[in-house]
C-alpha cells in the first residue's frame, strides 16, 4: 500500500533556504537570507547563554514576559499578542486557522513563498495578484478578492522586491477588504524603513477589526537561528491561533534572547544606520559597476543582470552567497542582503571580476 497525502501536498515545490556553504571554503560571505551581519545584540547572546542552566524546564507556554517587553515597547495590548517560531510559523497557523480547501489565499505576485506553500498544505489555492514597477498592486489585489478569499498577505516591505506601500495606500486598501477576509500584513523588514509615509500597520490592528501584523527577530535583531515572531491582532485572532498552536511553540531560548532583544533598542539602531550606510554605498559601487539596483527599503537589495544565474555562479565561485529569485517570479534579478563593510567591499571586488 503507498502513503497518499492529501489532494495538493506534492504540488509544493519545497522552500529551499539560501545557501551557506561554499565547498573549500571555511567562511564563505553570506548574503543570500537577508540576515543580520553585525549578530545579534550581545545582551541576547548573553540571556542565551544563561538558559544553559534551565534546559530541563519547559518554557512559558503563553510567551508572557516576552509578550510584556513588545507591549510595553510597543505601547500594545497584552492579549492582543501571540508569539511564534519565527512568522513562519505563524503565517502557517493563521492559513492552517482560517482557510481549507476550495478557500483561496491572496498575495501578490512576487509575495514570500510561504504564502503559497502554506495554502497548499492545508489544500487551499494560493492566488497571486500582478505587481507594478516590483511593488504590490493594491487595486489588483482588491481586483482578485472573490468569495472564496479568506487571507490576503501584503509583506510591506516586501521581500525579495524591497519595495513597500505607504500608510495612506495600506490603511484604504484595508478599509476596502471584505470584513471577513482576513489581511495579515507581514512587516519583517519594518525596523529598516526610514520613509516617512511608511508605517508597520500596527495602528490599523486597532482600528479595523480583521487586521494582523506579523513582526520578527529574525531581521534587525540577528535572532534567526532561534525562531522567534509575533503577531498584533484582534483579540477573536489571537484567540484562535492561541488553539492552534503549539502548547511550547516557542522555546525558552528564543524568548529569553527575545526580551534581552526587545530591550536593547541601541542595537537595532546601530543595525539600522549600518544598513542605511553601507546601502548607500553599494547602490553607487552598483551604479559605477552599470548594475541596477531596485530601490530598497529593507536590508538586501535586488540586481539586475544579463545572466543572473551566470552572476550568482560567479560569485559562489568567488566564495559570495546571494540569493537567485526565479521562484519569486524574478528570473533575471539576483536577492543580496547588505552584510558588513567588507562583505560588501568583497562583493564589490567580485563583481568588478566578473564584469572583466
Ligand atoms: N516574511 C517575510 C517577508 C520574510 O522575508 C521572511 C524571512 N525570509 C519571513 C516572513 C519569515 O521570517 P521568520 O520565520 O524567520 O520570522
Amino acid at each position: 500500500m503507498t502513503l497518499i497525502p492529501r489532494p495538493g501536498i506534492l504540488d509544493i515545490a519545497p522552500y529551499v533556504g539560501g545557501e551557506s556553504k561554499v565547498e573549500g571554503r571555511e567562511k564563505p560571505i553570506r548574503l543570500a537570507s537577508n540576515e543580520n551581519p553585525l549578530g545579534a545584540s550581545p545582551k541576547a547572546v548573553e540571556a542565551y547563554k544563561a538558559l544553559a542552566a534551565e534546559l530541563n524546564r519547559y518554557p512559558d507556554g503563553g510567551a508572557l514576559a516576552l509578550r510584556q517587553a513588545i507591549a510595553k515597547r510597543y505601547d500594545l495590548a497584552l492579549d492582543r499578542l501571540v508569539c511564534g517560531a519565527g512568522s513562519d510559523e505563524l503565517i502557517s497557523l493563521l492559513v492552517r486557522a482560517y482557510a481549507g480547501p476550495g478557500d483561496e489565499v491572496l498575495y501578490s505576485r512576487h509575495g514570500f513563498l510561504m504564502y503559497g506553500i502554506s495554502a497548499r498544505t492545508v489544500g487551499a489555492t494560493p492566488v497571486t495578484a500582478p505587481e507594478r514597477n516590483l511593488t504590490a498592486d493594491l487595486e489588483a489585489l482588491l481586483a482578485a478578492v472573490t468569495e472564496r478569499t479568506r487571507l490576503v498577505f501584503l509583506a510591506n516591505p516586501n521581500n525579495p522586491t524591497g519595495s513597500y506601500l505607504g500608510y495612506e495606500a495600506v490603511r484604504s486598501f484595508a478599509e476596502r477588504l471584505p470584513a471577513d477576509v482576513l489581511l495579515v500584513i507581514d512587516a519583517a523588514y519594518a525596523e529598516y524603513v526610514e520613509a516617512s509615509d511608511y508605517d508597520d500597520g500596527l495602528s490599523l490592528v486597532e482600528r479595523l477589526s480583521n487586521v494582523v501584523v506579523l513582526r520578527t527577530f529574525s531581521k534587525i535583531h540577528g535572532l534567526a537561528a532561534l525562531r522567534l515572531g509575533w503577531a498584533y491582532g484582534p483579540v477573536e485572532v489571537i484567540d484562535v491561533l492561541n488553539r492552534v498552536r503549539g502548547p511550547f511553540n516557542v522555546s525558552a531560548a528564543a524568548l529569553a534572547a527575545g526580551v534581552a532583544a526587545i530591550n536593547d533598542p541601541t542595537h537595532v539602531e546601530r543595525s539600522r544606520a549600518h544598513n542605511a550606510r553601507i546601502h548607500a554605498w553599494f547602490v553607487r559601487q552598483l551604479q559605477r559597476l552599470n548594475l541596477r539596483a531596485e530601490p530598497s527599503v529593507g536590508n538586501f537589495v535586488l540586481v539586475r543582470f544579463g545572466d543572473a544565474p551566470g552572476a550568482a555562479a560567479f560569485l559562489k565561485s568567488q566564495g559570495v552567497l546571494v540569493r537567485a529569485v526565479g521562484a519569486y517570479g524574478l528570473p533575471d534579478h539576483l536577492r543580496i542582503t547588505l552584510g558588513t563593510d567588507e562583505e560588501m567591499q568583497a562583493v564589490v571586488d567580485a563583481l568588478e571580476r566578473y564584469r572583466q
